[in-house]
């Protein structure tokens, strides 16, 4: 499998650094995000390394994207948003800063006035974690 030893989510894919992980299959890992937007914030990526939809084989994103739905509709039942986006940033000026294909579960409040080019704010990390255990219980394969 592809991987970049300079990348950090490739040291999460191999386990160097730790993540609350939510959902896992052959192809795709799913973990939250440490700087959340809102609550639930959580990521799906591959697991080889692909920097962006220039890169990524289309199947590969495919099954991304299905584990993006999945971890989105156990985030919805645990976090019950207000609403929801999955989003996906190519390159620096569409908010991109992690070179590594993924896909934001982000959900959203009533008002929180979010922009693609969000500021990252590091969340309570028990929070995150407890949080990760109800969504990852939440996550259906069927
Ligand atoms: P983007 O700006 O679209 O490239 O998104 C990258 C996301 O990765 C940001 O929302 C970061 O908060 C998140 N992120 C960066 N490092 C980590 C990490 N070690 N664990 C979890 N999320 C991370
Ligand atoms: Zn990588």
């Amino acid at each position: 499998m592809t991987a970049d030893p300079d990348c950090i989510f490739c040291r999460i894919v191999k386990g160097e650094i730790p993540c609350f992980r939510v959902y896992e299959d052959d192809d795709v890992l799913g973990f939250m995000d440490i700087n959340p937007f809102n609550e639930g914030h959580a990521l799906a990526i591959p697991k080889a390394h692909h920097p962006d939809l220039g890169a990524i084989p289309p199947e590969l994103a495919g099954k991304v994207a299905a584990a993006a739905v999945r971890i989105g509709r156990a985030v919805g039942e645990v976090i019950r948003p207000d609403g929801m986006n999955l989003l996906q940033a190519n390159g620096p000026a569409a908010g991109q800063s992690v070179f590594h294909f993924h896909i934001h579960i982000f959900p959203r409040v009533e008002g929180d006035n979010a922009h693609f080019n969000w500021e990252y704010r590091p969340g309570d990390m028990e929070r995150i974690g407890a949080l990760a255990e109800k969504i990852a219980a939440a996550v259906r394969r069927d």
